[in-house]
């Protein structure tokens, strides 16, 4: 039995302090009920918490920690980085070479800019893109997060072509009108919008595999049509790779899917687990970028030395073990494919979405392939068989419409730990409703 004690101490104290008690809305587990676990520790697939349970763990920081916890090399190059000092303000060798290190990994990249953050890459490329074009509006898809920048908390509303309506109080209606949005994997609707804003649209900005409405597949086709509208157009196609980006491959969906942007946002591996985000793409469009160009954008902490020498040993580690994308791969399938023969033989017809080391499963027997048909998705049903999980000490993502993320860490044994749990959990929660 899981012990919960501290932790629900800790929750009741953190409301006080901190809006909700957590510094990220997802961490509250509020969709699946429940209190949150607070966490001390945790070392290759494992996560201990306050209150001495240990917890196979599935989000891996949201991607981040695709070597397992606390890797050692990772952690060797933070320590080596901090008798330094731990930032400069002013450029260092380190930038040069993790910036000439993602050249050489990502297709799309020719030049690139750190940051902070995914939301602080996000936010950049688009103004990078209105700057070059000389244009305002900007085309996203249903379901897609890119950060909590002010002009990507838009949904559809009803229909593709309504403008878009803030889902955030706190964003202006001018921000909102700047926004268009199509369902994901609908070409149709992306041409629709463009035609009806003809010269207008200054960036497409997407997922091209989307994590962040549960685990959603391109379409054959979406995403090479994305490009032929773009270049038809004279639209600047964002890739944004923060959760894809050397996950999927070395140079991320782009390389796996063989569709190069004109630009690209990174964040989560690319930092190791330090904050780190960076956009990049052609030079024409970087040397936009201030003091190369007119379009301003900078920060403080920007290629902080710790952060890369985090992400310099992460990033390093991966470009020369192309084998960990394989061995991901197999891994993630036969967590997958142990779920799916067990929901066969028990006549349960759910959906799995999968590619490479990232998966989720749909409580509902339709195929998912954009927003509205991951809404089809049973959420409660999603709530018990997350608790059930917790309670056999997995760790999934607190939210249906999330991705999980594999780990090198996860072994054969672990596979099977988690597929038994997972029948199990289906089990209950199919009973319990
Ligand atoms: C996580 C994420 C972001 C935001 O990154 P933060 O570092 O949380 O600001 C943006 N885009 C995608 C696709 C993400 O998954």
């Amino acid at each position: 039995m899981i012990q919960a004690a501290t932790s629900n101490d800790l929750f009741l104290r953190a409301q006080n302090s901190i809006p909700g008690g957590v510094n990220s809305p997802v961490r509250a587990f509020k969709a699946v009920g429940g209190n949150p676990r607070f966490m001390v520790s945790a070392k290759g697939a494992y996560m201990f918490d306050e209150d001495g349970n240990k917890f196979i763990d599935l989000i891996n920081s949201w991607g981040p920690m695709i070597l397992g916890h606390a890797s050692e090399l990772v952690q060797k190059a933070v320590q080596d980085a901090i008798p330094n000092s731990l930032s400069f303000g002013a450029p260092t060798r380190k930038e040069i070479e993790i910036a000439e290190l993602i050249v050489s990994m990502v297709p799309s990249i020719e030049k690139v800019r750190m940051v902070n953050s995914g939301t602080e890459a996000t936010m950049s490329a688009i103004r990078v893109a209105r700057g070059y074009t000389g244009r305002d509006k900007i085309i996203k898809f249903e379901g897609c997060y890119h950060g909590h920048g002010d002009s990507f908390l838009i949904s559809a509303g009803s229909g593709a072509i309504t403008l878009g309506v803030p889902d955030s109080p706190g964003v202006t209606k001018g921000t909102a009108n700047d926004t268009l949005t199509a369902p994901f994997n609908n070409l149709e609707a992306v041409q629709t919008l463009v035609e009806a804003n003809k010269g207008q649209v200054a960036a497409i900005i997407l997922e091209p595999v989307a994590g962040n409405m549960g685990l959603v597949t391109p379409a054959d086709g979406f995403l090479q049509g994305l490009r032929s509208i773009c270049d038809k157009e004279g639209i600047v196609l964002i890739f944004d790779e923060v959760m894809t980006g050397f996950r999927l491959a070395r140079g991320g969906a782009q390389e796996l899917y063989g569709v190069t942007p004109d630009l690209s946002t990174l964040g989560k591996i690319i930092g190791g687990g330090m904050p780190v985000g960076a956009y990049g793409g052609k030079k024409e469009l970087m040397d936009y970028v201030a003091p190369a160009g007119p379009v301003y954008q900078a920060g403080t902490l920007s290629g902080n030395p710790i952060a890369m020498s985090a992400g310099m040993a992460m990033l390093t580690y991966l470009n020369e073990h192309p084998e960990v994308y394989t061995q991901l791969d197999h891994t993630a399938g036969k967590m997958v494919a142990g779920m799916q023969q067990n929901l066969e033989q028990s006549g349960h017809k759910f959906t799995i979405n999968r590619v490479g080391s990232m998966f989720s499963i749909f409580f509902t027997d339709q195929p998912v392939n954009d927003f509205e048909s991951a809404k089809t998705s049973d959420t409660a049903m999603f709530g018990r068989y997350f608790n059930a999980m917790l309670q056999r000490g997995i760790y999934l993502a607190p939210s249906q419409y999330e991705t999980l993320f594999v780990s090198t860490s996860i072994t054969e044994d672990l596979v099977e730990q988690y597929v038994q749990a997972s029948i199990e959990s289906i089990k209950e929660a199919l009973e319990a409703k």
